[in-house]
């Protein structure tokens, strides 16, 4: 889950990295209130989940009411790469002496955690990193031993920022560091990272990707939530805890396992039929997991087969096939299934499916087979 900066901004307080008063807006009149509150100079920023704002015209600074309400009345609704601007953070304006940059993210080739730092920072970063990669200091950290003090400042003293700035920097790679770890972020990044003319050091934009697999022991990042543009059907699979991408074809796909669900579609495809979505069940194939799933692939429209491909490991064929049995049961289903059961008791599987098998729920043994029939069913319906 991406934040927007104001997000990242609470976030990053939490761990003690200094950032700047402000207050999130919807709406013109509540821009001018807050900046007003603030006092000039305030900073107008437009609150999307892409970069580059400020060159794309939604980080504007106000000295006086008049600004504050004409830069609101821009920036809201503004389209920054296509998204739209439905939130403004209003910032008490920061005088800047140098910008720097500073992250962290997951360096998954070297297994270690990645950290970041270039008094190069600013909206330019990128161009930085692609015509002078030297001006980046980079730092391997190992998550077992973490970031030490002496390292940090070492990592600091490489990026070759303002000596004046190495305290400050030093304290917040330090808070960042924690931040990320602790906080169960695939990346954070302070993009200026700012010296103020009076020495300080400063956080002045704050992107931040949260580990959704952490999702669990975060309860309050359901503050954060409801900005995901998930379609109704990967909703659905959310609520569900289903493994679940939507695509738009017209076979819904259901599999045990993230490589057989994968295969599942390659095979659907190569036969020429197209995938509804892609759907691991995970190991356990249940009837409450198979009714859940077949209830997300049920609200899809598109859907015109359904494509049930499990292969027994330690779940076995038997077990399957009564978790499918009971499933149908409980889902009226608008689609026909094709199912293919193997591995551990496949044949004691089918056996219990036989004496359920209709024109509307059919067995195939191998997975070309099931897949051919769920593509010429799923024409069959389209036609209808
Ligand atoms: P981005 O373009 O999406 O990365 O948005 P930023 O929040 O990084 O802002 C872009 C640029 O606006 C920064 O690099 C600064 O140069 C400038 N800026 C942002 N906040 C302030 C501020 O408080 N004072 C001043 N003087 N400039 C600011
Ligand atoms: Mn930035």
């Amino acid at each position: 889950m991406d934040l927007f900066e104001y997000q990242g901004k609470q976030l990053f307080a939490r761990f003690g990295i200094p950032v700047s008063p402000g207050a999130a807006v919807s709406s013109v009149d509540a821009a001018v209130e807050a900046a007003d509150r603030l006092g000039y100079p305030v900073v107008v920023k437009a609150q999307v989940q892409v970069g580059g704002r400020g060159k794309a015209g939604g980080v504007k600074l106000a000295n006086n009411t008049e600004e504050a309400r004409t830069h609101a009345s821009n920036i809201l609704g503004m389209d920054i790469k296509g998204h739209v601007v439905r939130v403004l953070w209003i910032e008490k304006a920061s005088d800047i002496e140098q910008e720097y940059y500073a992250s962290f993210t997951l360096d998954r080739a070297a297994k270690q955690h990645l950290g970041m730092l270039s008094a190069r920072g600013g909206v330019d970063i990128e161009q930085v990193a692609a015509e002078e990669p030297d001006a980046i200091a980079r730092i391997h950290i190992d998550p077992v031993d973490g970031l030490p003090e002496d390292a940090c400042r070492e990592w600091v003293t490489r990026a070759r920022l303002d000596p004046r700035a190495t305290d400050g920097a030093v304290a917040i790679l330090l808070s960042l560091y924690r931040a990320y770890t602790e906080g169960d972020a695939d990346l954070v990044e302070i993009n200026p990272l700012i010296l103020t003319p009076e020495g300080n050091v400063h956080a002045l934009d704050a992107k931040v990707s949260l580990d959704d697999n952490a999702a669990y022991r975060h309860p309050e990042w359901s503050e954060f939530g409801g900005q995901e543009s998930l379609d109704r059907r990967e909703q659905l699979a959310k609520e569900r805890g289903l493994q679940y991408v939507g695509l738009d074809g017209t076979v819904g796909i259901i599999a045990n396992g993230a490589g057989l669900a994968m295969s599942t579609c390659d095979v659907v495809n190569q036969v020429g039929g197209s995938p509804a979505n892609f759907l691991d069940i995970g190991g356990g194939a249940n009837a409450d997991v198979m009714a859940g799933a077949l209830e997300v692939i049920n609200s899809d429209d598109n859907v015109q087969s359904i494509f049930i491909n499990i292969f027994g490991g330690i779940t076995r064929g038997e077990e399957v096939a009564k978790g499918i049995v009971q499933a149908l049961e409980r889902v009226e289903l608008r689609a026909p299934i094709v199912i293919r059961l193997d591995g551990t008791n496949a044949e004691e599987g089918r056996a219990i499916l036989k004496d359920h098998e209709s024109d509307r729920l059919v067995s195939k043994p191998t997975m070309l087979e099931a897949a051919r029939t769920a593509v010429e069913l799923a024409g069959a319906g389209e036609a209808r």
